[in-house]
């Protein structure tokens, strides 16, 4: 590895708004440590983090195609499923991640900080604060919008009192109200024109793995969910062929409302709609099963589906 190549911050594949704001905000720490570090994106950007990005004047990561002979720091994911690149011929530095363990390896010891809050900007937050450095109000708010996206300002469960914490030292360092952000990210998230059925499935889908069984979950989290009501034949029509593209057994997809913190979940064939009837208690009406309270993949329809898949 040379020295000279920067070590490159990557998010997930599909990348969300804590992916893209993360790396930026940790290469501006690991700059002011005098470390040479770039960062990078695994794909396109949504509608969201465009609107972040461009509110806060900032230049995307730069999309990489390879990290060959790179060293790497891979943040908010730790699973190879999640993975955007190749990494046999990279090396992984680090991992910040706020997922559950997942399956990546290692070929030496290497810095690895999972914890439990609602977003990886949660924890880029407190290493500024530990290695004793001041955020400043550009990264200050970049963060800020990755903490408001993961945890649908403040409202998901997965949210902690540290994310409340950071939320409010941020929003004061960026000097933003961060309800005037939080409407406007979800605005633009909500924003489905030019949109085709698969884009709203793919656009923040996920797979894994229990049992030998492959599975996805896609979500699509919104303030304006009748939108895409209005589109269910297409998306059911969607849906089985892009479980055969992605090659798993199972695919589920939840339209996430926001705003009421519920959600629409698309059952399209016999052993999905059985296993989220095991799972969940929700009623089903035309093959879409209605969650209220429910708005989290990975703390609330993940980890079921998973335990099911686990104790077939
Ligand atoms: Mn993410
Ligand atoms: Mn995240």
């Amino acid at each position: 590895m040379s020295k000279e190549s920067p070590t490159i911050i990557i998010g997930h594949k599909n990348p969300d708004t804590d992916s893209i704001v993360a790396t930026l905000a940790y290469s501006h720490l690991k700059i002011k440590l005098g470390e040479n570090a770039t960062p990078a994106r695994a794909g396109k950007l949504n509608n969201e983090t465009k609107f972040v990005l461009s509110y806060l004047k900032v230049e995307p990561p730069k999309l990489v195609e390879n990290l060959d002979q790179k060293q790497v720091i891979l943040l908010d994911h730790g699973d190879t499923s999640q993975v955007a690149l190749e990494l046999d011929n990279a090396e992984i530095v680090e991992i910040i991640d706020h997922h559950k363990i997942g399956d990546i390896q290692t070929k030496s010891p290497i810095l690895y900080r999972a914890e439990p809050v609602g977003s990886t900007s949660t924890i880029i937050a407190k290493l500024f604060k530990e290695k004793g450095q001041t955020i400043e109000k550009q990264s200050a708010g970049l963060l800020l919008a990755g903490i408001i996206s993961d945890t649908l300002f403040l409202n998901s469960p997965t949210t902690t009192q540290q994310d409340k914490d950071a939320l409010q030292d941020l929003s004061k360092i960026a000097q933003i109200n961060p309800e005037e952000l939080a409407k406007a990210m979800f605005e633009a998230k909500s924003d489905i024109s030019g949109f085709k059925a698969k884009d709203i499935i793919g656009g923040d889908y996920k797979e894994w793995e229990e049992n030998g069984v492959k599975f996805g979950i896609g979500v699509f989290e919104t303030v304006q969910p009748e939108k895409v009501r209005t589109i269910d034949v297409e998306i059911f029509k969607a849906l089985p062929e892009f479980k055969k593209e992605q090659g798993v057994e199972l695919i589920f997809f939840a339209l996430i409302d926001i705003l009421k913190q519920e959600s629409f979940m698309y059952l399209i064939a016999e052993k999905e709609t059985k296993l989220c009837e095991q799972g969940f208690a929700g009623t089903i009406k035309d093959k879409i099963m209605f969650l209220p309270d429910i708005v989290s993949r990975k703390k609330q329809i993940l980890p079921v589906l998973a335990k099911l898949l686990t104790d077939k």
